[in-house]
């Protein structure tokens, strides 16, 4: 098996230190790469910096035209880096596919918006010392970003830095996770056809501590991470002097209102939340993780719910037809198995699943938890869900709150008011009305608050994190 090459200031390169990559549901090797040396990382750091002031002058066809490339390759190769990605993440290829088309678009609008991003012009003259007088405000890019990211979504996060840096004119050096390096690698290599300056992108495979050393390097402004919490948390502390935004985790809930009453209501809102809390083993930010029904609507709802989780076909993520794949490795599902048991030690009742097999676990249900038990106030990260009724649905609200996370929330009811009313009270990023939490679109402005993180994603509110502004007054005017 040939090792794939990072890339180093846009060159193809290898390190000295393999690193292999498992299948996670049979533990097979399906690819391997090195590690980049710290001559490697130095060079990458300071070609970044080198690059900044050229890049910030790119013209805005130049960015558009590099991010249209990335785009056109992507669908181009579309069902290779879907098969890659299902290889060492794990996610069944419906999915991985799905991903290849949301990067696909994550490079579109980012190109959309290099031609679109221009700052503002403002009128001062609203005081009379100002007549005369306007204001252009550009936004300038801060400097070079690094872009740490996590396992579970291994091409569309990387697009999530890698685009609206280049929107911007800013260099980034990418650090994948150590799981799913390859997808990453891939992207470096579609970047590399493009026609940026040498320095504007470097995507290096890393341990920890060498990422930690990039947190604090000066050289690299921007910090944005996706990731846990505690490894985000420990990052914002380690660079206090930077722009550091953080996409964290969540325990996701949703809740079914009193309205929602009508037989194929709860019938589609049993089959949304069984695809969404299971899609990927659980394994995003927004897959649901508590379900919150009106009382009267419980005993109707939950054998719904049983029935379309079911329903449900695990196993060999590269069949097409498998919804729910295995977790990133088996010491993932062996936690999720000991937050089972250990809920249901405390007195929780398993509606459906609760077997481990290896890297893979069931799609489970879980009634009668304490709020306080894991699978409940932490975040689970797989197929784990927690049903639990509500006596009105600002009891439901309150419940959706009583966490320690925020990213969003998903309210299904018809009504206007209960809609403005959850928009209103519930602490998130993001409410989805009539829908499950696990939606994302991608130039919407996404992620989180309290524990969930701070900053928010998207191509335009990237742009605006990884730049300035810059004012110029012009006077007599
Ligand atoms: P993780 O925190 O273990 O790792 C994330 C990245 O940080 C990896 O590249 C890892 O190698 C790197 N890292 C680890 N220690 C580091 C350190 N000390 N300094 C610098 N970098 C370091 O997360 P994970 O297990 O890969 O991903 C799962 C987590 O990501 C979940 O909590 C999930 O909710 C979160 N996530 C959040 C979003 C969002 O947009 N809010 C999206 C996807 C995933």
């Amino acid at each position: 098996m040939e090792s794939t090459p990072f890339f180093v200031a846009g060159r193809r390169t290898h390190g000295t230190d393999e690193l292999t990559v498992h299948h996670p549901y049979d533990g097979r090797p399906v690819g391997r790469t090195t590690l980049a040396t710290a001559d490697q990382i130095e060079t990458a750091v300071a070609a970044a910096a080198e690059v900044a002031a050229t890049a910030a002058a790119l013209p805005a066809y130049a960015r558009a035209a590099a991010l249209d490339h990335v785009s056109r390759r992507l669908a181009e190769r579309a069902e290779e880096i879907a098969t890659l990605i299902t290889a060492e993440n794990g996610k069944p290829v419906k999915w991985a596919r799905a991903e290849v088309g949301r990067a696909v678009s994550t490079f579109r609008w980012g190109a959309e918006e290099a031609r679109r991003f221009s700052g503002e012009l403002q009128r001062l003259d609203t005081d009379p010392a100002a007549t005369g007088r306007i204001a252009l405000v550009r936004r300038v890019p801060k400097g070079p970003v690094l872009g740490i990211t996590p396992f579970n979504f291994p091409l569309n996060l990387v697009a999530h830095k890698v685009a609206p840096a280049l929107a911007v004119g800013a260099p980034i050096i990418v650090k994948p996770a150590p799981a799913t390096p390859l997808t990453a690698l891939l992207l470096g290599e579609i970047l590399a056809e493009t026609e940026l300056p040498e320095g504007m992108f470097s995507v290096l495979p890393l341990p920890n501590e060498r990422a930690a050393e990039l947190v604090t390097d000066p050289r690299l402004p921007v910090v944005s991470f996706t990731g846990s919490g505690p490894v985000g948390a420990a990052i914002r502390r380690a660079a206090p002097e930077k722009h550091v935004t953080l996409e964290l985790g969540g325990n996701a809930a949703v809740l079914i209102c009193e309205d929602w009453s009508d037989h194929e209501d709860l019938t589609h809102a049993a089959q949304r939340i069984a695809t969404f809390s299971n899609y990927q083993a659980g394994q995003s930010c927004i897959a649901v993780q508590r379900v919150y029904v009106h009382e009267w609507l419980y005993d109707g709802f939950l054998p719904r719910l049983v029935a379309a989780v079911r329903e449900l076909r695990t196993g060999d993520p590269t069949d097409p037809l498998t919804d729910v794949g295995p977790l990133v490795s088996t010491d993932a599902a062996r936690r999720i198995e000991a937050w089972v048991d250990e809920a249901v030690a405390a007195g929780a009742t398993i509606e459906t699943g609760g077997e481990r097999d290896g890297a893979t676990y069931p799609p489970t249900i879980l009634s009668g938890v304490s709020k306080d038990a894991k699978v409940c106030a932490e975040e689970v990260f797989g197929p784990v869900l927690v049903v639990d009724r509500v006596e009105n649905d600002t009891a439901g609200f309150a419940a959706i709150n009583d966490s320690a996370y925020g990213l969003q929330a998903g309210v299904f009811t018809h009504r206007l008011d209960v809609a403005f009313a959850a928009a209103r009270t519930l602490e998130v990023g993001g409410v989805i009305v009539g829908d499950v939490p696990s939606y994302r679109a991608d130039q919407m402005p996404y992620g989180g608050v309290k524990g969930s993180g701070v900053g928010r994603e998207g191509l335009r509110s990237a742009m605006d994190d990884y730049t300035t502004p810059r004012v110029t007054v012009l006077t007599g005017i």
